[in-house]
């Protein structure tokens, strides 16, 4: 039997290689692999597919993209619209290469981005009319009427609850059930890739808090890690066979109150490895974890742009939407981080915009307050995540298009008839600006 797994290539107004690969079908590679399937890969987001792409140090670029016509709904929107990724052609030929597949699975990442989803099934049934089409990933987990009807009469079966667990329980897989816990996951299987700049990889799966403008718990109900030796002997397997020495972390929460014994462990072992390896986080790590201990462990591991989760100074609203930190816990984690070693300008800081218990100016406070360290600021403007407690409180439903939920209009658009924008646009691009240029004050620090 022959599977085809596809991430699809992103329709949007940005996108930049923030260290993205389609980790969930990475694994289900290897998963079918050790059940006998013949198993190939498109990543439509593989910036190395044809030509090497320039890249940072920390494996990081750019996108190749083309402007394309905004959908209708967002035909207001001053901003130019674009298709990232490998090129159609490049598509359409890997799949005259492979008309003999049995499956098709597409995977799918931020709900705003269904509409790639559309290009690829159409490219299938064309290009492989007999083939089973199949639709999993956080979209239709997220969104399962609105991918129902966007999509059931053009694919075979969509998977709403459990990507992993359906596909397996379809395709009649003995002793599926030990799936259903990470510690039983493979390695990722970057073999598809002919240039690896970073390996992203996890060693755990969701999170103890449930913030409201955030999915993981909807995405994973619980927290899971694998084992330390497992881990270790994954991350040793991966450096070697693909020679990059990046390794991303794509936990949800890397460090929370349950794991730091173990994460520590953790370093500990890494660090023994003698690899030179350079690990970092996308997704912001809580600071009020970060003890001496900790941050020296980070700093001998070579844990570089340590990116810590703030999102505001203020307690207030942190009491309100999260309750994962105050202001004084930041300040202990960055204290013991500055004590280990690291230069200000090495840390960055998420900001959130866009939140209705916030106001512009209370953004610009935050960034003032934490510029003051010399940190760089990273903004993040709110986007709109189906199944998040931020969402019904909204009163949002399946019945509006996700094309409205992107992140790099959200702020100033609202949903027209539904929420009013937080800010003008004007507002929007002044924002963004001042923290460019509070940003290109520091020093920033290449790391080699
Ligand atoms: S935003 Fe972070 S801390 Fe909050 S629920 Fe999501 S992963 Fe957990």
């Amino acid at each position: 039997m022959k599977i085809i797994l596809i991430n699809p290539p992103i329709y949007d107004f940005s996108a930049y290689d923030v260290w993205l690969k389609p980790l969930g079908i990475l694994y289900l590679s290897n998963i079918l692999k050790n059940y006998n399937f013949e198993v190939f890969l498109l990543d439509c987001l593989d910036r190395n597919y044809f030509e090497e792409l320039p890249a940072k140090q920390d494996g990081t670029g750019k996108f190749p993209s083309k402007i394309i016509p905004k959908p209708e709904i967002l035909k207001n929107i001053p901003i130019n619209y674009r298709r990232y990724g490998i090129d159609e052609n490049k598509i359409k030929n890997f799949l005259f290469n492979h008309q003999d597949a049995n499956y098709v699975v597409i995977t799918s990442s931020m709900t705003y981005w269904y509409q790639a989803i559309k290009e690829i099934v159409d490219f299938v049934k064309q290009i492989l009319p007999k083939s089973k089409i199949f639709l999993g990933g956080n979209y239709p987990i997220l969104l399962p009427l609105h991918a129902e009807k966007t999509f059931a009469d053009k694919v075979d079966l969509i998977f709403k609850r459990s990507f992993f667990y359906e596909l397996l329980e379809y395709l009649n897989i003995e002793n599926i059930k030990k799936y259903n816990y990470f510690k039983n996951f493979p390695s990722p299987d970057y073999s598809y890739y002919k240039k690896v700049y970073y390996i992203v990889t996890r060693f755990s799966y969701g999170c103890f808090y449930n913030c409201d403008y955030c999915a993981s718990k909807s995405i994973t109900a619980k927290y899971e890690n694998k084992e330390i030796n497992k881990f270790i002997e994954e991350i040793k397997f991966l450096s070697f066979s693909t020679g990059s020495k990046n390794i991303v972390f794509y936990d949800d929460a890397l460090f929370n109150h349950k794991n730091i014994d173990l994460i520590k462990k953790l370093f500990k072992e890494i660090s023994k490895l003698d690899l030179k390896l350079k690990f970092y986080t996308p997704n912001g790590i809580n600071p009020k974890f970060i003890d001496r201990e900790l941050a020296i462990l980070m700093k001998e591991l070579n844990f570089l742009d340590p990116r810590l989760s703030l999102e505001t100074i203020s307690d207030l609203t942190h009491s309100k939407v999260d309750k994962k930190i105050t202001l004084k816990e930041f300040e202990y984690g960055l204290e013991n981080l500055l004590y280990a070693g690291y230069k200000p300008q090495e840390i960055s800081v998420y900001i959130l915009a866009g939140l209705s218990t916030e106001t512009v100016e209370d953004v610009y406070n935050s960034i003032n307050y934490i510029s003051r360290y010399n940190l760089r600021i990273r903004l993040c403007e709110l986007s709109i995540v189906p199944k998040t407690k931020l969402f019904y409180k909204l009163g949002l439903d399946e019945s509006i298009d996700p094309l409205l939920y992107n992140n790099s209009i959200f702020l100033f658009n609202g949903i027209p008839g539904k929420i009013p924008a937080w800010c003008s646009y004007d507002e929007f691009v002044k924002l963004k600006d001042y923290v460019r240029e509070l940003n290109s004050k520091k020093k920033m620090v290449e790391h080699v």
